[in-house]
């Protein structure tokens, strides 16, 4: 607390990410981040980019990267918006388009970032429960809103709906605006991307983060209508002109485009989390059934905080959330195989 700071900045709660520990020989399975990649092209580009040109600014529009996510859609590229990581564009589209009258409804076990965007720009907000099977039922969002936003797969469950559910939400909200916030699409979930030419209420947001082993360059994007996207395009130029620099200009359009090395290594994610799900339920685990790059689960009779600590003492870390429903579950990112039988043996000498 400071007599210097601004009156809004007492009242934040801000959000607290997982931890990137100093420490080597860990297994870190707790931010989600791909254990692979990122893409060898998008590092050679990226190399190719350290050059002289660094002392101009880059694109202000990002405009190759958008019309390369746009022609993979059939859009425009103005129906794209990137930003530095999805959070910065998540948290342009609360600002942009989610304050208003009424409160903006996400579920009660949800991203975490939420709440504190909320708090930060004093937009009102109520949440609506996940069902007894930690589910978002969409018939439960018929109530006046201002807007809806909802991860799909939601975090941190890592359950995905269907895209029918998604469309039914989005046509049932003429008036509002719905965000998709597809961090984990890629996965197993649909993306709702294209719906976005039926609905001008539709903002559905990726990052490059966790299905393309990017989560260190800071690159996400949005795609919506144009009206959509112009809000978010007043509010970043209000705010920071060149969000994406040119090392990440060159980086994400390779990686982009190098669809071989994004389709075989979200396949590996895939397979292993088959696999570590079912030697979970083995040690005794409740593990909800997850269309992400992580899975949540729960020790039918070991409390989460003691198996987060027991893991960690053993260098495996996982990400654990208080909160009501969810405080026994751990969180747990696919790894690679190795790392994933690194934390099976922790769990079998723990339990043991
Ligand atoms: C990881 C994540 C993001 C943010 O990713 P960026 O690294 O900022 O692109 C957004 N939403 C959800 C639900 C996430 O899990």
């Amino acid at each position: 607390m400071s007599r210097f700071w601004s009156p809004v900045v007492h009242s934040l709660i801000p959000y607290v990410a997982g931890e990137q520990p100093a420490m080597s020989d860990i297994a870190k399975l707790n931010t989600n981040e791909n254990p692979y990649g990122p893409s060898p092209l998008a590092l050679e580009a990226i190399s190719k980019a350290v050059s002289d040109t660094l002392r101009l600014y880059p694109d202000p529009t990002a405009r190759g990267l958008r019309a390369a996510i746009a022609a993979s859609y059939g859009l425009d590229k103005d129906e794209v918006f990137i930003g530095n990581g999805s959070d910065e564009v998540l948290a342009h589209t609360f600002q942009a388009l989610l304050n208003h009258e009424e409160p903006l409804l996400f579920p009660d076990i949800t991203y975490s970032f939420y709440p504190t965007y909320c708090r930060l720009y004093g937009i009102e907000f109520r949440e609506v429960a996940l069902d007894a099977r930690m589910r978002v039922r969409v018939a439960d969002y018929r109530q006046s809103c201002g807007a809806i936003i909802l991860p799909n797969p939601n975090a941190p469950t890592g359950i995905g709906l269907p895209i029918a559910d998604i469309e039914t939400l989005v046509r049932e909200h003429p008036e509002q605006v719905v965000v998709i916030d597809e961090a984990y699409v890629d996965f197993g979930g649909e993306s709702a991307i294209p719906l976005v030419r039926k609905y001008r209420n539709l903002l559905v947001v990726q990052t490059f983060s966790k299905s393309r082993g990017l989560a260190g360059l800071r690159v996400g994007f949005a795609v919506g209508q144009r009206p959509l996207i112009e809000a978010l395009e007043r509010v970043k130029d209000s705010f920071n002109s060149y969000p994406i620099d040119r090392l990440t200009l060159a980086g994400a359009i390779a990686a982009w485009e190098d669809r071989d090395w994004f389709e075989r290594h979200r396949a590996l994610v895939i397979a292993t989390r088959g696999r570590l799900g079912i030697a979970l339920q083995a040690l005794g685990f409740v593990v909800l059934p997850s269309s992400a790059n992580f899975v949540f689960a729960r020790h039918a009779s070991k409390p989460g905080a003691d198996l987060a600590a027991e893991l960690r003492s053993r260098g495996v870390l996982i990400r654990r959330f208080s909160g009501a429903r969810i405080s026994d579950f751990l969180r747990i990112s696919i790894g690679t195989d190795a790392e994933c039988d690194r934390l099976l043996a922790a769990l079998d000498d723990i339990l043991r």
